[in-house]
């Protein structure tokens, strides 16, 4: 049965560091031909980020991080405007791969949200907790934490307008190992409630991230308070990309 969400769902394809010249250009001509009701978001390395853009595809795309201040000594990173440079409308904050590999705290994680909602980027904020922290019922309490630390630094005037957040459990990233229906639905509706408490009506879309796969998606899909995916390592392959959102578009309407 199809679930009235009121939006469209966003389908976001994280390439983490996968991806050649050559596939990028096969995958944008696969995916520009998709089949409509659903919205399209591609993270690529960002050296590839300049090609999407001379292909210019029919959907948006934007970086998988981004340095936390706008210029200045920060060897290896990509600033807000270099991504705008590059056509970017979007980018991942706190994905958990940045968290641990790269030691972003939580206040690193909302100066980064901070510096591309100020320059007009959609940031797509992850949170997500670890298995040890589920494990010891802290899942709600970190994710909370990691969204109230960047609501605490993002007051009314900043464009948070069309907000995006992903629950990615650190347990479910790259492991094969995907969140249940039930317990998606329980964080997501956790995270609602606490951006409405500090956001009113504002609008937000809230993604699920954590192995997806076309066998997986339809049931997450129906889910009440999922509104699309955040998809690594499924999303290179264009066909199986494809068929998530084919399953994500008919269980919404
Ligand atoms: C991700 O990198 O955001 C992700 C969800 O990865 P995967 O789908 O491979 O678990």
């Amino acid at each position: 049965m199809a679930v009235n969400k009121g939006q469209r769902p966003l389908i976001a394809a994280n390439w983490k560091a996968h991806g050649d010249r050559h596939e990028l250009s096969r995958w944008c001509e696969a995916v520009g031909t998709a089949p409509g009701n659903v919205d399209y978001l591609f993270l690529p390395p960002a050296v590839l980020l300049p090609m999407v853009q001379q292909l210019a595809p029919p959907f948006a795309w934007g970086g998988q991080d981004i340095c936390p201040v706008e210029q200045g000594s920060h060897t290896g990173e990509v600033t807000a405007a270099m991504l705008l440079e590059c056509g970017a409308s979007h980018t991942l904050v706190g994905h958990s791969e940045c968290r641990n590999l790269r030691a972003d705290t939580d206040d690193r994680v909302a100066a980064k949200y901070a510096v591309a909602a100020r320059a007009g980027l959609v940031p797509v904020l992850c949170v997500g907790e670890t298995l040890a922290e589920r494990e010891s019922g802290h899942s709600e309490a970190v994710v909370s934490r990691q969204l109230a630390a960047v609501l605490a630094t993002a007051p009314p005037p900043l464009p948070l307008v069309g907000a995006v957040l992903a629950y990615e459990p650190v347990w479910a990233i790259g492991t094969g190992c995907v969140a249940s229906p039930a317990v998606v639905q329980q964080m997501h509706a956790a995270l609602r409630r606490l951006w409405q408490s500090e956001r009113g009506g504002e609008s937000l879309r809230l993604l699920y991230g954590g192995s997806v796969k076309a066998d997986n998606a339809a049931a997450l899909a129906c889910q009440p308070d999922v509104d699309g995916f955040l998809v690594g390592r499924a999303s290179l392959v264009a066909t199986e990309f494809l068929a998530i959102a084919k399953a994500s578009i008919a269980t919404t309407s």
